[in-house]
């Protein structure tokens, strides 16, 4: 559903992505992993064209990219293209002054010119679905960390994704807070979306991901089942990359 082949993306002359093949099926949940400054998130950015790469290819459903040095994208086609790509930041990228309903209607409005009673029934059902039907009036201020991090995944749902992409979407939570994120995307995966996840939520991991790979200097290092990676990795560098956070 997915595909990436030879991917590379350089700013200047520093290599962060150094050809990277990477194929992910419909339904499934990709975990990656991976030192810090190793390109996850630039590995992810790049599949929604947030980052441009500097060569290879990318295939999501109907759209195929060659990128290239003299690669001009067309800038409709790339806005099409995002909307088929839902993004969760590690940070809560809410608007401050909308509230929790029009932050998730938002981009049903502004982008897919629905009207205001129908963006609002899809909205409900979306917070509703991340258990937050009862703070539709809220403020994002007036939420907890993980309330936040979940009206974030029920906006990127919204409009209704081929594949949901997470940036370390735990990373900047209480502790407490992480399972209520993690049990959103559980249940998503459960219900068959499609998602890619940087994260080094281990348990997580292994028991949601259909696949692990983990990067290391702009490379795919290792990659397989969480039981393959996590326990049959011929990797000396994974194997103590490993030991170092689980
Ligand atoms: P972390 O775990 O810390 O989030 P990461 O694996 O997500 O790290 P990236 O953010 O993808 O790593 O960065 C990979 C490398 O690319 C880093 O060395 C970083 O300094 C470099 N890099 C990222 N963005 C830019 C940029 N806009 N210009 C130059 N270098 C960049
Ligand atoms: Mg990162």
């Amino acid at each position: 559903m997915l595909t990436i082949r030879n991917l590379h993306k350089a700013y200047g002359h520093t290599v962060v992505l150094n050809g990277i093949d990477l194929d992910v099926h419909r339904g499934t949940t990709t975990i990656i992993i991976g030192p810090s400054g190793s390109g996850k998130s630039t590995l992810l950015n790049c599949m929604n064209l947030l980052e441009v790469p500097s060569e290879g290819s990318l295939q999501l459903g109907a759209y195929t990219f060659q990128f290239g040095p003299q690669q001009l994208l067309d800038a409709k086609t790339v806005r099409a293209f995002r909307q088929k790509t839902g993004m969760v930041f590690q940070g809560h990228h809410l608007f401050p002054h909308m509230s929790v309903l029009e932050n998730v209607m938002e981009g049903l409005v502004i982008v897919r010119k629905q009207n205001k009673a129908d963006a609002r029934k899809k909205a409900e059902h979306l917070l509703e679905k991340v258990g937050l039907r009862r703070f539709v009036d809220k403020y994002p201020d007036q939420l907890s960390g993980g309330q936040q991090q979940r009206v974030g995944i029920a906006r990127a749902l919204a409009l209704d994704p081929d594949i949901l992409l997470y940036d370390e979407p735990t990373s900047a939570l209480d502790p407490e807070l992480v399972g209520e994120v993690l049990n959103v995307m559980k249940e998503l995966a459960g219900e068959g979306m499609t998602q890619v996840v940087v994260t080094h939520e281990m348990h997580f991991a292994r028991e949601v991901a259909d696949q692990v790979i983990f990067l290391d200097q702009g490379r795919i290092l290792e990659r397989g089942t969480p039981a393959h990676v996590f326990a049959q990795s011929r990797s000396e560098r994974v194997r103590q990359f490993l030991s170092r956070i689980s």
